[in-house]
């Protein structure tokens, strides 16, 4: 069929179909050797508080650079990795790395009530013996279970959720708490909040963008804000570029907040140096 819609169009279909099946291919191989070739690294976001404008954790975000394909983003690689089961290390490798960089932050800076967040999959989750493995983590690294939070988004709840249920309660037990991430782009929200240990909120951007040009994302931004308060649900609103929504999102009291306006993803020893001037009251920006 393709054919004789003419000899341009089978060779384009042809293509991007090798093209793509080949990016796959490619895609998996190279991330089965990532861990073994160290091309994993991490980086923070800062989390700051708006009632003190301090930074009062971070959150951790892999990053692969592979010596041919280059940089290539979490987004597209995440899935794929929890596809081929490399998600498990990759997971656990980021957890500890977080886990021992807080570590040294909270060394140098033991004034400072410092958290950690953590992005897990719900593939993750889904592994016989996670929930002994964050504790593992956290004995290792010497964390406290409450300085760490699990972020998670709805697509968990997906698949066996009778199992995740169990461990949600298993890493709350541990003290751990469990985010919400990208609140509200799924298909129930509330359901979940509802039913599971939620113990924190991530606004996702795409409310936080809209809200100073449309009344209804505000207001979905406010409401989300006063359900926070009313179950004693953590608020942290993500991808806050702009000045006006940062004093919008004070205004309406929202308690964190994060983004390139206060800080993009940055490493670990700019996170130490952004705690420094903090601590001195020097203004810096990466
Ligand atoms: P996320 O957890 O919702 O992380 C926020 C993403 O938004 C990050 O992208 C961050 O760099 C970006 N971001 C932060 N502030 C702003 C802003 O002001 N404007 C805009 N436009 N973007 C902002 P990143 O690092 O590319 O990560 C993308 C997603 O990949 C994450 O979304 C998370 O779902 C996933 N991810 C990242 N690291 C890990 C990991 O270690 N494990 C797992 N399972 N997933 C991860
Ligand atoms: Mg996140
Ligand atoms: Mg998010
Ligand atoms: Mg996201």
């Amino acid at each position: 069929v393709a054919k004789k819609q003419g000899r341009g169009r089978w060779a384009l279909f042809d293509v991007s179909m090798r093209e793509a099946a080949i990016d796959a291919l490619v895609m998996q191989n190279a991330l089965k050797q990532a861990l073994a070739n160290d091309e994993f690294s991490v980086v923070y976001q800062p989390i700051y508080s708006t009632l003190t404008d301090e930074i009062c954790g971070a959150e951790v975000l892999v990053r692969w650079l592979h010596p041919v394909l280059g940089p290539v983003s979490p987004d597209r690689f995440i899935t794929v990795a929890e596809d081929i089961g490399v998600i498990h290390e990759l997971g656990s490798w980021v957890m500890h790395k977080g886990c021992a960089e807080l570590q040294r932050w909270k060394a140098a800076f033991p004034e400072l009530e410092l958290h950690l967040n953590v992005n897990v999959s719900g593939v993750e989750l889904n592994r016989t013996g996670y929930v002994s493995q964050i504790k593992d983590i956290l004995a290792q690294t010497g964390i406290d279970a409450h300085d760490l939070q699990v972020e998670i988004t709805e697509s968990v709840f997906l698949h066996q959720p009778e199992t995740i249920a169990q461990v949600l309660e298993g890493i709350r037990e541990l003290g751990v708490r469990i985010a919400l991430d990208d609140f509200g782009t799924g298909y129930s929200a509330l359901g979940y909040i509802d039913r599971y240990p939620i113990d924190a909120i991530k606004i996702d951007q795409s409310f936080v963008s809209r809200m100073m040009a449309y009344h209804r994302s505000d207001a979905i931004v406010r409401s989300i804000l006063s359900l926070g308060r009313a179950l004693n649900i953590d608020i942290t609103a993500e991808g806050v570029e702009t000045l006006p929504q940062l004093l919008r999102l004070r205004e309406m009291e929202c308690p964190f907040v994060q983004g390139f306006l206060l800080s993009r993803p940055v490493n670990a020893e700019k996170i130490m140096i952004l705690l420094q001037c903090q601590k001195t009251k020097l203004a810096t920006t990466f």
